[in-house]
């Protein structure tokens, strides 16, 4: 498997992006949730997986009472047939479900070049939220469904998934608890003890890092705008969040020195077709010691049916 990321892009299809998300949009008609059991033969499935958690370091928060923080990067990536796709409110003035499922931001024309997580406000794109009211206002939240695409060009809606928040520290919305991050006490290499976990992860769904090559149907990231009504990974592509972003971290508070096992897991709450927590998973071993912290060389690990975290 080769890793390569990925930080500008060229997008000369453009043009045709925005048409087909214009047909899309057109053609889009609110529809019945169709259960997983009934999806067609040729449905294209989708296959979260995770990366082990790379780049460890501390910091210390003067935010949180000058709490040392464990930070690290995460990568959750696609290896089925189809992409994992949720769609968030419609743009304005489109009463459509907009099941259809182009990136709105491709259609709007997403800034050049940039699909990286964490952009500030600044860059960040019009907050399409503004002025509607939530799905769930005691929340501010938007209802996240997941449309399943099939290999004859079908969109078929599974209905609601999760809610969507807006984010406004990074200027979009956010697929609540799309991760979990564990710390794990060991003992003779077994996990024994949770001593740290930070359970409301939230993200926006892209692709900003090419994973698997073979698997990827197309050179270029398809979800690439952080857009705020169709989020998704596509097959062979990678969420990569960056160890320096917002809540990429574990409070070690009352954690003593010692080898840990850190985990990260895919769609903790298995709500998302096509994303198994059982398999969806990844960790890393650790040994903190003072100020500093060392990733154990070798002791990475990926879920799998017959492996344990
Ligand atoms: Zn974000």
């Amino acid at each position: 498997m080769t890793v390569r990321r990925r930080r500008a892009f060229r997008r000369p299809f453009r043009g045709a992006l925005a048409a087909v998300a214009a047909c899309a949009l057109a053609a889009a008609t609110a529809q019945e949730p169709v259960a997983v059991a009934d999806l067609p033969p040729n449905a294209l499935i989708p296959d979260l997986r995770v990366l082990p958690p790379s780049d460890l370091h501390l910091v210390g928060d003067d935010a949180a009472g000058g709490a040392l923080r464990l930070k690290f990067a995460t990568v959750i990536w696609n290896a089925g047939e189809g992409p994992i796709e949720v769609h968030g409110p419609a743009p304005e003035g489109d009463a459509g479900d907009g099941g259809g499922g182009a990136p709105q931001g491709a259609a709007a024309g997403a800034a050049e070049g940039d699909a990286e997580h964490g952009h500030g406000p600044d860059d960040a794109l019009p907050d399409r939220t503004a002025g509607r009211t939530a799905d769930r206002p005691e929340t501010d939240s938007f209802v996240a469904r997941q449309v399943v695409h099939d290999a004859d060009g079908g969109r078929h809606d599974l209905g609601e998934v999760g809610v969507l928040n807006y984010e406004h520290r990074h200027g979009h919305l956010h697929l609540a608890s799309f991760a979990r991050y564990e710390l794990w006490s060991l003992e003779a290499d077994e996990p024994v003890a949770l001593v740290a976990e930070n359970d409301k992860i939230g993200f926006c769904l892209m692709d900003n890092l090419m994973v698997d090559e073979e698997l990827a149907a197309r050179d270029d990231p398809w979800y690439f705008a952080c857009d705020q009504s169709v989020q998704g990974i596509s097959p062979g592509w990678g969420d990569l969040y960056v160890a320096e972003l917002l809540e990429q971290d574990l409070v070690l508070t009352g954690v003593p020195d010692g080898r840990y096992r850190l985990v990260n897991v895919a769609d903790p709450d298995d709500a998302l077709f096509g994303a198994d927590p059982a398999v969806a998973w990844a960790s890393v071993d650790l040994v903190l010691e003072g100020t500093t912290v060392r990733a154990v060389e070798g002791s990475e690990r990926v879920g799998s049916d017959a492996a344990r975290r």
